[in-house]
């Protein structure tokens, strides 16, 4: 019923190309989205893809994972426990700005005449590469070829290198390489609440600046959340014609600028290197210090060996988590087999960019490619793209998981302040508190706990990682427990049933409902997980249970209390219908009218007083669906098939969080229609801009839904019981191929599904058991493939 969805064709076509995003042609029309899309990061420091020149510019961000502000959260009418602090990302120091003169005529792309002109997002080799070709004013043809990377190895790194040749002419070159803090408010827009606020007055404030040689240094602080930041950019001017530079600063900016005597065919190649250094604790002299010892490092290198590096982090990157298809359904699917692997790949490398070296950190919703939802960490991480890493990059997503394990006293301070025992862990923030300032949709999402327990359990099986299980995921475990038990209750009115009340579930459009069936069911599953964790401690690691108790104080009787919760979990359900309604109320609410509802009222939350959205049956994203899928397991196809079709044709998807699941659930109960519209519109969320937002942004979580949509939904992974199986389904005429690796325990598998059949292949590791379907398949270094018929729907 994808009547009422935002499905739009792309607002312009990407050149189709398996490796790269190209944009042929300069496309102003299209700024905000384009700097979303070649946005580059490694999960610590990202910069928009906003042209070296300095401008045009939609939202000009450089962006610091963490690296936030705070500001009281002012409440009309306040209320006990609401959240006091906001937090927002900042925009900071800009360090990219690369001016062109020639013969005093700037560089403007706006107003230049363009002979040709090439900008691609490289995902081979992690860089955005450039190249123009310009007629100046008085005639002179200049060729411009630059290359921008933010470096996977160095996390601390970001570097340029802009080469200029006059191919038949002399000239005077000016090229200034400029770096300025960021005093211009992020576009906000009032009534969409997905987007940044506006951090009124100057953020960053003067610690240090300075400059010597062709190198600039600016340090600046935060006044409130007590952030600094060192910045630093460095030079290398590589030519034979001969030159001068001048270097200069102010408190907060700086600039390196050459006059070059260019002469026919004579390159002019300036490398730039840029270095991000933030703390908490380090004084402005010991932060820039550390900024230039990681510039003094980095510039010993040189750009190739840091352009080098980039490119084997990446290979290292696809060898391990590159999905490949071939001969897809292109009639059906409107896109080419090119196009369609050249999403894939955006959507995988977008969150590399987002997370590889978020140490320390979350990852926001929109990673480092936009200052949208102020940069929070989400729910989005465990269970969207928390998936694909685990099972591609197990590194990364422990150390997601080792991040709210550092939040947890954070939590457990916040249960207290709410009357609750245990851990809360916050719907949104940056540093371990509560930034929602909506409880409604924020604080009410209860749910987050059992996200993160669902997601440790996942990496936990996947990894065989017992230590961080034992070390860290055991006290998150009890923690989470204790917060379900203190929050439900034994309802004589259910029939002594546990109850959990006025929470909010993953659909926003209904908030403080009872007994929402997502939070239950996922509530069920943490309780489980925890009771049997700690039993399994008790009885197999004496100490480590020891120790356990001693951080947790736990007392006996505790895990036997949240098995018995479990057990008893209330689960909605209607006799008449057959479905697991949503919450205690939703049945009974007033449809919602879609014939009315023209296309341009979606999202709706931007059309319609919450009351209105709240008071019908009308569903932002996947809630009982997306239960179905994460706990796939726990219910018949027939149940699944019953729930979808009930509630598919309620979901607007206002939220990019829906497409994906419900393409998988569509894809396991054979509407392959379904299946297609769905997958395709996940697939394209961001190449495509199907929900008109990619200006604030890239959807991680869609992206990582992508991944998810392929391997559970068509190759049909499943892993709810702690083993590994597949239930690889195809449509009569789909002969599409598809390929890709996971990382199992230690072992990579490698799974290809093509016309009739599939094959495991066991490409590192000594041996692995998997199952297809309900055979179990036994792969070892010495007969590591095995090849098996596929069920047609
Ligand atoms: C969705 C949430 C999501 C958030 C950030 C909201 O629109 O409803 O589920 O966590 O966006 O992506």
């Amino acid at each position: 019923m994808l009547h009422h969805k935002r499905l739009k064709p792309p607002p312009r076509d990407f050149l189709a190309d398996e490796w790269n995003v190209i944009e042929k042609g300069f496309h102003p029309e299209f700024l905000a989205q384009l700097e979303t899309v070649f946005a580059l990061g490694n999960g610590y420091i990202g910069i928009r893809g906003c042209p070296e020149e300095g401008g045009p510019i939609a939202e000009n961000s450089t962006l610091i994972n963490g690296f936030y502000e705070t500001w009281p959260i002012l409440y009309p009418e306040e209320a006990y426990g609401f959240a006091k602090t906001g937090q927002t990302i900042v925009n900071v120091t800009d360090s990219k700005t690369i001016k062109l003169y020639v013969d005093d005529e700037p560089f403007w792309l706006p107003e230049a005449n363009l002979l040709s002109f090439d900008r691609r997002l490289n995902m081979k080799s992690g860089t955005l590469d450039r190249e123009i070709l310009w007629d100046t004013p008085a005639g002179k043809q200049v060729l411009i070829s630059s290359r921008r990377l933010v470096s996977f190895a160095n996390r601390h790194v970001a570097a340029i290198s802009y080469r200029v040749t006059l191919p038949n002419s002399a000239a005077a070159l000016v090229i200034s390489s400029e770096m300025a803090v960021n005093k211009h408010a992020a576009r906000a827009n009032a009534n969409d609440p997905r987007q940044t606020r506006t951090l009124a007055g100057q953020i960053l404030h003067r610690r240090a600046a300075y400059a010597k040689d062709r190198r600039v240094v600016l340090c600046h602080a935060t006044r409130k959340s007590g952030l600094s930041l060192a910045c630093a950019i460095d030079h290398v001017l590589d030519t034979q014609c001969a030159h001068t530079r001048q270097v200069s600063c102010t408190e907060d900016s700086g600039q390196v600028a050459f006059k070059i005597e260019a002469q026919p065919n004579c390159p002019v190649q300036l490398t730039k290197y840029i270095v991000y250094h933030t703390s908490d604790m380090a004084s402005p002299e010991e932060l820039c210090a550390r900024a230039e010892w990681t510039m003094d490092r980095v510039a010993a290198q040189g750009f190739e060996e840091l352009f080098a590096s980039q490119e084997q982090y990446i290979e290292d990157f696809w060898r391990r988590s590159d999905v490949r298809v071939r001969d897809m359904m292109e009639d059906r699917l409107k896109r080419s087999t090119v196009e369609i692997q050249q999403a894939i790949r955006f959507n995988l490398f977008h969150i590399l960019q987002a997370s590889a070296r978020a140490e320390g950190c979350g990852v926001p919703a929109k990673g480092l490619t936009g200052q949208a939802y102020e940069g929070h960490y989400f729910w989005d991480t465990e269970i969207y793209f928390m998936p694909f890493l685990t099972y591609t990059s197990p590194r990364i997503a422990k150390n997601l998981l080792n991040f709210r394990y550092r939040m947890l006293d954070k939590a457990r301070e916040r249960a207290r302040y709410l009357g609750h025992r245990g851990a809360m862990f916050p719907w949104r923030t940056i540093n371990g508190e509560e930034a929602s300032a909506y409880y409604a949709a924020g604080t009410a999402q209860y749910h987050i706990n059992a996200d993160i327990m669902y997601a440790l359990r996942k990496y936990v099986e996947a990894t065989g990682d017992e230590q961080f299980l034992r070390d860290c995921g055991a006290e998150m475990l009890v923690e989470t427990a204790r917060l379900w038990l203190d929050l439900g209750f034994y309802s004589d009115a259910k029939g002594g049933k546990f109850c959990i009340d006025s929470v909010t579930g993953p659909d926003e459009y209904k908030t403080v409902v009872n007994n929402n069936a997502y939070t239950n069911l996922m509530a069920r599953e943490n309780l489980r997980y925890a009771a049997q964790t700690v039993e399994s401690m008790r009885a197999r690691e004496p100490d480590a249970y020891a120790a356990l108790v001693l951080k947790t104080a736990l007392e006996p009787g505790e895990a036997e209390a949240w098995l018995r919760a479990a057990e008893r979990m209330y689960v909605p359900y209607d006799e008449k219908l057959r479905i697991i309604p949503q919450d205690d109320s939703f049945l009974n609410r007033e449809p919602w009218d879609f014939t009315n509802t023209p296309p341009d009222r979606y999202p709706l939350l931007l059309f319609y007083h919450p009351l209105d959205i709240y008071r019908k049956q009308v569903i932002k994203q996947a809630d009982v669906v997306l239960a179905m899928f994460l706990l796939g397991d726990t219910f018949s196809l027939d149940e699944k098939k019953r729930n979808f079709e009930f509630y598919e044709p309620l979901t607007t998807g206002d939220s990019s969080l829906s497409s994906s699941v419900e393409a998988i659930i569509a894809a396991q109960i054979g509407d392959v229609d379904k299946a297609i519209d769905y997958g395709m519109a996940a697939l394209l969320m961001d190449l495509a801009d199907v929900g008109g937002n990619v200006k604030d942004g890239c959807h991680i979580a869609s992206m990582g839904g992508t991944w998810m949509m392929l391997a559970y939904g068509l190759a049909g992974m499943r892993d709810n019981d702690g083993s590994l199986s597949f239930w690889p389904r195809r449509a009569p005429e789909d002969n599409a191929k598809l390929r890709f690796p996971l990382r199992y325990r230690g072992q990579m598998l490698e799974v290809e599904i093509g016309g009739e059949q599939v094959e495991y292949t066991l490409r590192e590791g000594e041996c692995l058991l998997i199952r297809h379907e309900t055979e179990e398949v036994r792969l070892t270094k010495e007969h590591p493939s095995a090849v098996r018929p596929i069920s047609r729907w």
